[in-house]
């Protein structure tokens, strides 16, 4: 009999508990606008963390990569590689200044782009390559700094799973010239909506300032650095408010212990999923050697034939909700109107549709990742 205490859900947001102490702080310190004391304190924590030149918060991910797109002046016709298994703001963010993505097909192991078919899909028009760090498991940045470095191109890190994950000691984010991360809720440390830009090459930080503030030179002005502020620049309204920030700074504090928890978490499903690999029925992550992650995710990828769906409904018939993602954006509506296949694409087709997100948030217990996995087994068999 499935009674509601049954359920496990996909996500549930973690709380560190002062969340809501800050927003009153910021309230009873009639700082509501952006940019006061916790946004600040936020981007303090954000520089010393990943060592970025400047950590500035925006609304999203979305938001901090659509600036990335206005900093590299992309318009019309110029291309951006990029994997095609990835959310739809990697791309989109580009696509809105006319940018064309060009999609590349993933590794086999980490599921992040193949960094040996980059080179093959340069083009004269070729402006940006575009990382995506998934389940917060490092790309092969050296590779791909090579590429770019020789093709004279600027990487865009999409570390939007990728907060307190790193790649040989570099916090991922900080290692290309731009990086993306994700505060949403259903990433590791949160503020409902939220991300931040990462600037690394320092000849961006001026203006990334700029159109982050609606493209005037108000931050400089804040600074005592000019007398008056006017518009600058091209720009839009990308910085969030104090309530977030305030929200988001309890969450940075107990960032540490929040990685904690979920590896730890991770390491459980990892154990209890051996057999079943062994078995042959499914596989597990695989994590490099040079990757220290954060256990944004616990995935697993079905034997080619398995029909996902059924095993999806499987799990559902016993209230536990897993799913799958993501649509490759190369055949997706969107993907085929705005991008292009940049090289064929065997691997995502089909590891796309052969994978499976566990339940995954602070609070699940042992006896639920047991229940999640034996009915995973029941299914596969
Ligand atoms: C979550 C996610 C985004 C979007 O993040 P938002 O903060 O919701 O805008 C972008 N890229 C990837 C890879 C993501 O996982």
């Amino acid at each position: 009999m499935n009674t509601p205490s049954r359920k496990i859900e996909f996500n549930r947001p973690y709380m560190t508990g002062k969340e809501l102490n800050y927003i009153a702080q910021a309230k009873f310190g009639n700082m509501l606008a952006g940019d006061g004391p916790f946004t600040k304190k936020c981007h303090h924590w954000l520089e010393a963390r990943t060592q970025a030149r400047k950590a500035l918060l925006t609304h999203s991910c979305t938001a901090a990569l659509e600036m990335c797109a206005l900093l590299l002046d992309i318009g019309p016709g110029d291309e951006i590689i990029m994997p095609s298994f990835t959310f739809v703001s990697t791309a989109n963010a580009f696509v809105l200044r006319g940018g064309v993505p060009v999609f590349v097909d993933i590794r086999r192991d980490t599921l992040n782009i193949d960094e040996t078919r980059i080179e093959a899909a340069i083009t004269s028009r070729t402006r940006a390559i575009v990382v995506v760090h998934y389940a917060g498991v490092a790309c092969d940045m050296d590779a791909i700094l090579d590429i770019a470095a020789r093709h004279r191109l600027p990487v865009v890190e999409d570390a939007a799973q990728g907060v307190m994950s790193a790649y040989k000691g570099k916090a991922l984010g900080s290692i290309g010239d731009l990086g993306a991360f994700s505060f949403h809720e259903t990433k590791n440390v949160i503020a409902g909506e939220g991300g931040a830009l990462l600037v690394n090459h320092p000849d961006f930080i001026q203006r990334a300032e700029i159109i982050r503030e609606k493209g005037t030179d108000r931050s400089r002005f804040f600074r005592g650095e000019v007398d008056k502020y006017t518009w600058q620049d091209i720009g839009s309204s990308y910085l969030p408010g104090e309530l977030t920030a305030a929200f988001l700074w309890a969450q940075f504090e107990e960032a540490e212990s929040i990685t904690e928890k979920r590896m730890n978490l991770w390491r459980s499903y990892h154990a209890l999923c051996e057999r079943l690999e062994a078995d042959g029925v499914l596989r597990r992550p695989v994590v490099p050697e040079d990757c220290s992650h954060n256990a944004h995710m616990y995935y697993v990828l079905l034997r080619p034939g398995k029909r996902r769906q059924e095993v999806l409904d499987a799990l559902r018939g016993q209230d536990i909700y897993a799913v799958f993602h993501y649509v490759p954006l190369h055949s997706s509506p969107g993907g085929k109107r705005f991008g292009r296949l940049g090289s064929t694409m065997e691997v995502t087709d089909t590891l796309s549709e052969s994978l499976i997100r566990l339940p995954m948030w602070i609070g699940l217990t042992p006896e639920q990742q047991h229940r999640i996995v034996d009915a995973l087994d029941k299914a596969l068999a």
